[in-house]
């Protein structure tokens, strides 16, 4: 198991599924984790609570990331409690799915906004103490729609494809500094976020994954606690896709 102890990671929307399984992983290999959240407050404190329960470090920081200025303060409370920012998974996401003919222009700003903005906007407050410092993790959790496209999600797999573009232009531009910045790519998830698919529809998508299951949240937070660890200071500009094979 890698070592993170030392390390400060900031993860946003860690409060349910995909980010608290992250932000568990991180603790557990010894990292001191920001667990971000929006609306879940009490979700977020028992994430806190488990990390500090097991011996770890954790504080919880609201702030809607898909707003420059409250990313910009939850970078800043991860730097004022724990003196830096090492590690940022930008994990935050949402669907507002619809066919492109119905889709409301709120349904593809927030989704935007969201997924994607909200990356470039934590990127842009961590990244100068990374330089700083000459050395930083980055991870943005992207999908596999984000690859192959999805009906009724042109809004959702426009900013998964956006995050992918934006790994990699930002890989290049702090190469030199010793900091990396890669893609996740998850497929399907069981959390929240999948649990409003119908069980017809969950049967038919089985079908189509290899490995004939959904996948758990910690089958992407061991993708990601290998991406942020020494071992992997090679690898940059990188997709990792975690889906069963779904798109191989
Ligand atoms: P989820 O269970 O719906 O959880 C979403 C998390 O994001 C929550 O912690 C939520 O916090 C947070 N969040 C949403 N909007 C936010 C905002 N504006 N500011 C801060 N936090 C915000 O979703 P999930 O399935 O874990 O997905 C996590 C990531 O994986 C997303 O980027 C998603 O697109 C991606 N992904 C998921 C799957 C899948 O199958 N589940 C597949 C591919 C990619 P609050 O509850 O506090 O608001």
């Amino acid at each position: 198991m890698s070592n993170l102890a030392e390390r400060v990671a900031v993860v946003t929307g860690a409060s349910r599924g995909i980010g608290r399984a992250i932000a568990l992983e991180l603790a557990r290999r010894g990292a001191a984790v920001v667990v971000n959240y929006n609306a879940s407050a009490e979700a977020a404190e028992q994430v806190v609570a488990a990390i500090q329960g097991a011996g770890g470090s954790a504080l919880a920081v609201q702030a809607d990331v898909s707003d420059l200025a409250q990313a910009e303060a939850l970078i800043k409370a991860a730097q004022t409690q724990f003196g830096k920012v090492d590690i940022l998974v930008n994990n935050a996401g949402m669907t507002r799915d619809g066919l492109l003919m119905s889709m409301k222009e709120t349904d593809w700003d927030s989704v935007l906004d969201t997924n994607l903005k909200s990356a470039w906007s934590c990127c842009k407050a961590a990244v100068r103490g990374m330089i700083k410092q000459r050395s930083g993790r980055i991870v943005n959790i992207t999908s596999v729609v984000g690859i192959s496209g999805q009906a009724g999600q042109t809004n959702y797999s426009a900013s998964k494809a956006g995050l992918i573009g934006f790994t990699k232009a930002l890989a290049r531009e702090v190469a030199s500094r010793q900091i990396t910045v890669n893609a996740v790519a998850p497929g399907f998830i069981t959390t929240d976020m999948t649990a409003s698919l119908s069980a017809e529809l969950m049967a038919e998508l089985n079908k189509r994954i290899p490995l004939a299951r959904y996948g758990a949240p910690e089958d992407i937070a061991y993708a990601v606690a290998f991406l942020v660890s020494d071992e992997a200071s090679y690898i940059t500009g990188q997709v990792l896709t975690v889906d069963g094979g779904l798109i191989m």
